[in-house]
């Protein structure tokens, strides 16, 4: 029984020679056999030679996710638990994860594990499962993650619309164990309440931990906006580091209730603080015709682009909201402004928020560049992983 092979068309072979995971449809020549969905193929050039390992899935317009670039490679339950045992050894080590009791312990293809997300809160892990070839051993990995991590509990938070690109349907629900409503997390000095069950994403932005810390040290002393709040994690580290007052702006009820269980548990008084419900893009309006100003903004707003194609009209949504944000700033305001949309990179990023400056006719100056926590590794070879990117900018 030979492993299904998928025989690529002559030079369609360059992404992958230069690493890269992902196989589209149009690369392929013919699949040999008749793999299952999700199942192992052996990924071959037009002329027979090996390439890589990777799981297939008809249905997506990426037919093969690439997990393993050696041909001697066997991909068996040993393989799984190898790879498994590698990510979580490697955030045991991060220095930067030292004051955190909550962190991302696998992240996708940046870790070799194309469509699988892990996340841990204290003793419980959040699994996101978004490829076939993930799905298709997904009792093998569960049972690995239950051996490898001992949580209290797991459960999965597969309720994303990405799945339905592979054919799945969104799924959420407890896997092992029990899984309390709220969980408390605790980044440095600060400690937030987590709704795993139902909070964005597997419940919490852990991406940008350590740019809460490299943020709030320009807070002191300044009445800070926190805009697209979530549960107000940066606007309570904003807090801790001196800032005066802030006023967070959030769509979501939900996640403004937990942000005012989150001012609670970290002991802050409710009047330093001012919970908006309400759309980001109208308030800031109100804002700049009441003449209110802010010696500090956050800007931390939704993905805007999901994929190339819708570009266009990101960076014009990131431009209004950036361009609003530098003229609430006063002399001498601080703005942090983050783009979390892996379509567009840092340099794109840089020139919306230089438009957004000369539209606002405010200077601006960047003191420092951002990208995503340690634990949400880059890998080079794949340009996607890199999603999270800010920029802090003084105005004179
Ligand atoms: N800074 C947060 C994460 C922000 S994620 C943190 O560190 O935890 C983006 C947030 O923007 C989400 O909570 C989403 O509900 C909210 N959001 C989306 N569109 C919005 C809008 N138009 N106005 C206000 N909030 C919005």
């Amino acid at each position: 029984m030979d492993t299904p092979q998928v025989r690529l068309k002559k030079t369609r072979d360059r992404s992958l020679r230069r690493r890269h995971p992902w196989l589209y449809s149009g690369a392929i020549d013919k699949v040999e056999g008749d793999p299952e969905m999700g199942g192992i193929v052996r990924v071959v050039d037009d002329r027979g030679a090996f390439l890589a390992w990777g799981y297939f899935n008809p249905l997506s317009k990426i037919q093969v996710r690439i997990l393993d670039w050696q041909e001697s490679s066997l991909i068996d339950e040993e393989w799984w638990r190898c790879r498994l045992r590698r990510s979580l050894d490697m955030r045991r080590k991060l220095p930067s994860l030292r004051s955190a009791n909550a962190c991302r312990l696998v992240y996708s293809e940046a870790d070799g594990l194309p469509g699988l997300i892990v996340d841990k809160y204290l003793d419980y892990i959040v699994v996101q499962v978004l490829s076939a070839g993930v799905e298709r051993v997904r009792a093998l990995l569960f049972e690995l993650l239950r051996e490898l991590t001992s949580p209290e509990g797991i459960y999965e938070r597969s309720d994303v619309e990405i799945r339905e690109l592979e054919g799945l349907s969104p799924l959420s629900g407890p896997a092992s164990g029990d899984v309390p409503p709220v969980v408390e997390i605790r980044e440095g000095q600060n400690r937030f309440c987590v709704d795993i069950k139902k909070g964005h994403k597997t419940g919490f932005y852990l991406d940008q931990r350590a740019n809460r810390d490299i943020v709030s040290e320009y807070a002191a002393d300044r009445e800070v906006l926190d805009l697209f709040s979530y549960t107000g994690a940066f606007a309570i580290a904003a807090l801790r580091a001196g800032a005066k007052r802030v006023t967070l702006v959030e769509s979501s009820s939900q996640a403004l209730d937990v942000a005012r269980q989150n001012f609670d548990i970290n002991g802050i008084a409710p009047d330093r603080a001012e919970f908006i419900n309400g759309n980001a893009f109208d308030v800031v309006r109100e804002y700049r015709d009441s003449g209110r100003r802010f010696g500090m903004l956050i800007c931390d707003p939704p993905k805007f682009a999901h994929s190339k194609v819708q570009l266009p009209k990101a960076e014009r949504a990131y431009k209004d909201i950036n361009l609003m944000a530098m003229k609430l700033l006063e002399p001498d305001g601080m703005l942090a402004t983050f783009s979390c949309s892996g379509a567009m990179g840092i340099e794109e990023f840089s020139k919306i928020v230089a438009w957004a400056s000369i539209d606002a006719s405010r200077e601006i100056q960047v003191l420092q560049r951002l990208s995503q926590a340690h634990d949400h590794p880059i890998n080079p070879c794949f340009p996607e992983s890199e999603y999270l990117k800010g920029l802090i900018c003084r105005a004179p």
